[in-house]
Order: C-alpha cells, then structure tokens, then sequence
C-alpha cells in the first residue's frame, strides 16, 4: 500500500479538544490563523485561537477529571495498562496521523511512519513503565523517626509545543505526565495542531479518563500566554525558541511562582579533527544539517574542523548536499523537507544576506529551490568568524557554517557559543581527546562520531545556558512531572 496521498482529500480534526470532545471552533475563540502547505504554499485550513476563557475551561476540566477518574491516587500499573494501550492505537492509526501531519508540517510522511510516529508510541511505552517502578525514598534516620520523601505528581501540567516535530514533541510532554498521575492543558503550535489532536482523541479511545488530556489551539500571545498565566496550571513544560522561553518566564515570575521546564534552541558545533574518519563524519555531519532541512533544535549547523582537511571534509559535504531533491511531504518517496513558512524561508535569507555582506562565501546552495512551496538549497558557508551572523544565530534551516582551527584548544573556543549550549558532536579517533572535549564543550548533550539520538529514550535532552533548563526525555523528564514531599514521624 503506498503511502502517498492527494493533500485536498484530507478530513481534518475541527476545532479543541476538551474533556473528550471536540470543541467547536466558533465557539469562545477570538480571530484565528490561515494555515498554508509548506510543500506548496496553498492555504488549506484556519487554525482557531482558544481565548483565556477557553483555556479557563480547559484547565477547570483538568481538574475535575483528576479528581473525579482517580488516576493518580489508583493502583499505578493501572496508568501503565492505559498508556500501552494508548501506544498501540497510535501505531494502528499510523497512516492517519502521518496524513495530518505531513499535509500541514515538513515532516515526509514516509519518515513518519518509519520514525515520528513509531518512535512516540516507542516512548509512550518507555514513560509508561516508570509508573509503578519510580517512587519514593526512605531516609536513613535514628530508629525512633521514620523520614521519608514522597513523590506526587503536579496536578495539572500546562505544555506548550513547536511545529518542527510535532507529533513527537507531543509525546515528549503527555508521555511522562500521564505516567507520573497528571492531567494536561496542551497547546501544539499553531502551524501543526492536527497530530496533537487525534492522538489525544485516541488516547481517550484508549481508556484515559476524558478530560485527562486537553488540546487548545491558538497562538503564543494569546491561548499560550493564558495557559502559562492561569493559575490552576501547576507546572510548565514548554519547547520552543529561547525568545518564547524567556516571556514565559517572564509571565511566570509575574503571575505566580510555579515550576517550569524549558527546551529551547541551539547553534550547536560539529567538532572534526585530522584524524576522524571523513566519511563518516561527512555522513553524521549532513545528515544532521539536512534532516528536516535544519529545523531540528540539534541541528550541528556549525562545522569546526582542523585546517588539514577543511578542504577534503568540504568537498565531502558538498557531494552529500548537491544529492538533494525537494518533494511534497505527502509523497512516500520524498526525503528532503520545505521550510515551515513564507515567514521563517524569509527570515533565513535575510540572515544569509548579511552573513555574505559580511564575508561569508557560499560553496553551495545559498537561496531558494525551484519548487512549489517554502524549499531552501542545502547551503555551505565558508569565511566566517564568530561575528558573522550566520555562526550566531539560530537560523533552523539547512544552512551550515564551516570555521577552522590548528590547535584543541582553539577548536573548543571556536565551539563555544555565547547564548546556546544545546548539543554537540565531536568526530576523532583518539579516545583521551575525545574524552576531554566531552568535558570541555559546553552542551547538554555530547555526541563522539556521531551526530544524532539513538532510540534509548533513557538518554536526557536538554540544554546548558539559554538552550533551556531542566531535560525532556530519560528519568529526568519523568521525575520532573513528580514533585517531592518530606515526611518525618516520631514512632
Ligand atoms: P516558538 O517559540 O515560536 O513557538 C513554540 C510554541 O510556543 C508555539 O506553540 C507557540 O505558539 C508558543 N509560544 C510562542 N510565544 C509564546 C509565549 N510568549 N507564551 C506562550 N507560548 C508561546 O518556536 P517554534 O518556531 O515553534 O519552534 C522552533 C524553536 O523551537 C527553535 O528555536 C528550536 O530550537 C526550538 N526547539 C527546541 C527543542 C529542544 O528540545 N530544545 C526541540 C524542538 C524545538
């Protein structure tokens, strides 16, 4: 059965989804967004923008579900039965999800069904079995005391979700909070609402108690503003741009204190010395760059290699990038990804255009693909320093910056970037050097010759410095939808 579709044969989820229902998009909403294809820039829906008194509801409907089903204070393997559950029909109704997701994002609908999609029930499941193995601890205290530290989750966890993988992205907030006994209010970007949708949809058809997970559409200023403002949400869980991330602080710091984790961006370095395996790393290093065209928060969009073979690993990046070819996301055989917007594919010219004023010279790519649609050529940049726009900003796009260096040292500074600490790689078949760039790059995460995740979702995201605080994925992420309390008994 092929996987391609026709993208105007596509019956889209209408509206909220709130205590197990669709709620009517004309209902308490104000104004709303048009939504355009990246794959061709045709405009195909409107998203609605839910109002403070709509996430009002949905908050209260939270609650209210918490009290009601029981389902943090019931037999916990209880909630791991549920969330299996839940994972399996997300893998039975693949083929839907992919199409809701690859009509409206730049995820390929063929690597959604292959990865996105696989890897979050893989990781619904992964959550769901701390439920009844993570708990408390017992101190050590004299024999006349009992102290203890118990675990509970929040109450009513508030996400916030971008659009670059947004079914994932999804299953990295509802996966631990559901497992650890919460509900949640969840708003998925505004570009990208529909995967959200349907996959709260089934995990009600999954048996979770209605109202346990709570879908409301609409903007960062509005609809996200009232859900990190309200005061029945109990807990933060936001991925995003720093910029998004430092106003929800702020909003946070002004209507109430409450705990907040953070998954925000990167400018992350692709370390090369002389003695690396090229090829390999020439592989790790566009893969990394071209998957999702660069929209990944990971993306090792800056290339710091030795002087050496600067020139050999360039030739080698470019043979890699001048293979691409730009295809609709709902065509099976596509692999290379649009750019999410007219917005952002402007943004990232714009930045291009005083990287090149400034000196930068374009090996390759350097604008726009002639195709339908938000495409953007594979680019290398080379003649840059750590001024040059282009090293500094975050552009998330398909855009690599190379830098050289002589000496370690130098390449650890050049690594080094002032705002973001998001991840890194560094490619050597020394074992004691890459054992001291693991301790010297600053970065939350550290990959040696290699430059992706691997399907452990044991292994923690998260960033240092403005890249974020606190981790998606592993224990952590888990833990931090738990808060802890003390209990001492005089026996
Ligand atoms: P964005 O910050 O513009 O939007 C993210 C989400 O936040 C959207 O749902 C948006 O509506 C909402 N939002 C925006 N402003 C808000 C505000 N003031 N209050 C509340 N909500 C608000 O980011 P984006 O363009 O959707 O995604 C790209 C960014 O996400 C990049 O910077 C990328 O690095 C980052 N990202 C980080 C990770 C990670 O794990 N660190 C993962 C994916 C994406």
């Amino acid at each position: 059965m092929t996987l391609s579709f026709d993208p105007n044969t596509v019956d889209l989820p209408k509206g909220h989804f709130i205590g197990g229902r669709t709620i009517s998009a004309s209902g308490p909403t104000s104004g709303g967004l048009t939504l355009h294809r990246p794959s061709d820039g045709e405009a195909f829906a409107d998203c609605p923008i839910a109002s403070a008194d709509l996430v009002d509801q949905a908050v209260e409907t939270a609650h209210k579900a918490l009290k009601d089903s029981g389902w943090a204070s019931q037999r916990p393997r209880e909630r791991t039965k549920v969330l299996h559950r839940w994972a399996d029909l997300i893998e039975q109704e693949a083929p839907t999800i992919a199409r809701f997701e690859a009509l409206c994002s730049t995820r390929p609908v063929g690597q959604l069904i292959q990865g996105d999609i696989a890897i979050t029930a893989e990781q619904i499941r992964f959550f769901a079995e701390f439920a009844d193995k993570e708990g408390g601890d017992v101190a050590p205290t004299s024999d006349g005391e009992l102290g203890m530290i118990l675990t509970e989750p929040h109450g009513v966890v508030g996400a916030i979700t971008p659009w670059n993988f947004p079914l994932n992205m999804a299953g990295w907030k509802l996966g631990p909070a559901l497992a650890a006994g919460n509900a949640v209010v969840l708003k998925p970007s505004e570009m990208t609402p529909y995967s959200t949708l349907y996959v709260a949809e089934l995990a009600v058809r999954a048996g979770l108690p209605a109202g346990l997970v709570n879908i409301v559409l609409g903007d960062g200023p509005t609809t996200g503003q009232a859900i990190t403002s309200h005061p029945g949400i109990d807990k933060v869980s936001f991925t995003g741009s720093t910029r998004a991330g430092s106003d929800i602080m702020e909003t946070i710091a002004r209507s109430g204190i409450k705990p907040v984790t953070l998954e925000l961006g990167g400018k992350s370095p692709q370390v090369v010395f002389a003695d690396a395996n090229l090829e390999k790393a020439a592989d790790a290093i566009a893969a990394s760059i071209l998957s999702n065209a660069g929209q990944a928060c990971v993306a090792g969009s800056r290339v710091v290699v030795e002087a050496s073979i600067a020139e050999a690993l360039t030739a080698a990046l470019v043979t890699r990038m001048e293979r691409v070819k730009p295809g609709f996301t709902w065509d099976e055989a596509t692999q290379y990804s649009p750019i999410i917007s007219e917005t952002q594919i402007n943004r990232m010219e714009s930045i291009l255009a005083a990287s090149r004023a400034q000196g930068a010279d374009c090996v390759i790519g350097g604008g726009r693909m002639d195709h339908p649609g938000y495409f953007h050529a594979p680019t290398l940049l080379t003649g840059v320093d750590h001024t040059n726009p282009a090293v500094v900003e975050e552009i998330f796009g398909p855009i690599l910056t190379l830098q050289t260096f002589t000496e370690e040292e130098e390449a650890f500074a050049i690594a080094d970037h002032p705002v973001y600490g998001l991840a890194a790689g560094v490619f050597t078949r020394d074992l004691s050097r890459a054992m001291r760039a693991t301790r010297r790059l600053q970065a939350g995460t550290v990959w040696v010759n290699r430059y992706s995740r691997s399907r452990d979702h044991i292994l923690p995201t998260g960033g240092f410095k403005r890249s974020g605080i606190g981790k998606d994925l592993g224990r952590e992420a888990y833990e931090a939808n738990l808060r802890r309390k003390t209990v001492l008994i005089t026996l």
